[in-house]
């Protein structure tokens, strides 16, 4: 199958952290990776991966060369921004019920409104069993919708600005309803359509109200990948920041030949929101599993591990921002990226005067031209949009405190951060070219 039906049918797969992982830990296990766990030692050749909280991997793939000489690493993030439920979400509002949410990444919470949503996530009971749920993505299923006002009655909210006209703290899913019942009735019974919902929970998946403490749903569009337009060259779907450049990081792991360097693939959660916590890229992940590595190897020291790292190349695998004619105002077109022109590379992100930026080295940047022209890769060079529109980051800075090289490099998206962001099939292709090609650099 070629690698824009299996990206898709990641994505229709893959719409949290935790299903993404799920999905390359298999694809990985069919290609002959292990879980470190299981693998007292490592000789050139062999493959392990290293899960963390199911919701951040990394996958190596062992070179013959020292790993002291470093390694050719593949970094994504698989996180994606989304609604996430509150711990306390149900309520009843006037013969309505709604699931509280808290938004999760930058999003324009206008968008979210109006439009089919389904609930993907993991209930953890007090017994110490997990229940994994996602309802709204088979036909027969039932979505969940975030309403928006009549136009007939918007006047007021048609002059607020885009920002607050939706507010963060309405972004509540409906999510079931009674009939109102007269007001004489003598069985008007509050909340009545809540406890129906406890029941349906109750009964179809075991939970109650108190475990949504210990559970993490996220609301995301609900729906497949779709092929984009007359001639099918683009693609629509949701979550292809990150996971455009995340699968074809994967898969490229899958299809490489070992090398003299040490190949591996990470794939992290939290970038949309600062690259927090214990399974962000901030966090001691990469290292831990980097000295993990190097023990097995035989002969662990942490200046192995420092060497390591400082020694290594990495490609942020991260999108960027495709031109769009519509808003050409925001770019300069020379330094834009577009879709269907190969995978983008961003020399720094940031914002105002480059600040937050991970500058890449000019000496690295000619080494990935000589072998991507060599290959015949498509790629350009561009930055997110014009100087003092805004800005962004993305994962490289926390690899380059390692001392390692790092440059930005993945797929241009068009409405990124939209529930439906647009891609180009060409670009998904070049990418994984360009990856695999990256990898096996020498
Ligand atoms: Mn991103
Ligand atoms: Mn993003």
């Amino acid at each position: 199958m070629d690698i824009v039906e299996n990206y898709k049918k990641f994505l229709a797969e893959g719409k949290t952290e935790r299903e993404c992982v799920s999905q390359i830990i298999q694809l990985a296990e069919k290609n002959g990776y292990k879980n470190i766990d299981n693998a007292d030692s490592l000789h050139p050749g062999e493959k392990v991966y290293v899960c963390k909280r199911n919701k951040s991997i990394a996958l190596f793939h062992i070179g013959t060369g020292s790993i002291e000489d470093g390694m050719n690493i593949l970094g994504a993030h698989i996180d994606s921004p989304r609604l996430d439920v509150k711990q306390n979400p149900l309520y009843e509002k006037d013969f309505i019920v709604y699931l509280n949410t808290h938004y999760y990444g930058g999003i324009k919470k206008y968008q979210w409104v109006a439009l089919p949503l389904a609930l993907h996530g993991v209930v953890c009971l007090k017994d110490g069993s997990t229940v994994r749920i996602s309802i709204g993505e088979k036909p027969e299923d039932p979505v969940f919708c975030i309403s928006d006002i009549l136009p007939h009655l918007a006047q007021k909210q048609m002059k607020e600005i885009a920002s607050e006209f939706i507010s963060g703290e309405n972004l509540d899913v409906i999510c079931g309803s009674t009939l109102p019942l007269p007001e004489n009735s003598e069985n008007k019974e509050k909340n009545k359509a809540k406890k129906a919902v406890l029941d349906i929970l109750k009964e179809s998946y075991g939970i109650e109200e108190k475990d949504f403490y210990s559970a993490e749903f996220e609301v995301v569009p609900a729906g497949e990948p779709r092929d984009l337009g007359f001639d099918r060259s683009l693609i629509l779907a949701y979550g292809q920041d990150d996971r455009s450049c995340a699968y074809t990081s994967a898969q490229a792991m899958m299809d490489v030949q070992t090398a003299s360097r040490t190949m591996c693939c990470i794939c992290v959660d939290k970038e949309e929101i600062g690259s927090y916590g214990a399974t962000g890229m901030g966090s001691h992940f990469m290292e831990n599993a980097v000295a993990e590595v190097v023990a097995r190897l035989g002969a662990y020291s942490e200046l192995s591990v420092r060497r390591c790292l400082n020694n290594s190349c990495m490609l942020s695998s991260d999108v960027n921002s495709a031109y769009d004619p519509l808003n050409s105002d925001l770019f300069d077109k020379d330094n834009a990226s577009f879709l269907g022109g190969g995978l983008v590379f961003q020399k720094y992100t940031g914002s105002r005067g480059k600040s937050g930026a991970s500058d890449a080295d000019p000496e690295f940047i000619a080494k990935l031209r000589n072998i991507l022209d060599a290959g015949n890769v498509a790629y350009q060079f561009a930055e997110l949009g014009k100087v003092d529109q805004g800005g962004g980051g993305t994962i490289a800075h926390l690899a380059a405190k390692y001392g390692m090289y790092v440059i930005d490099a993945g797929v241009a998206v068009l409405a990124m951060h939209a529930p439906w962001e647009i891609t180009s099939k060409e670009d998904i292709r070049q990418a994984y070219k360009g990856y695999k090609l990256f990898l096996e650099m020498s």
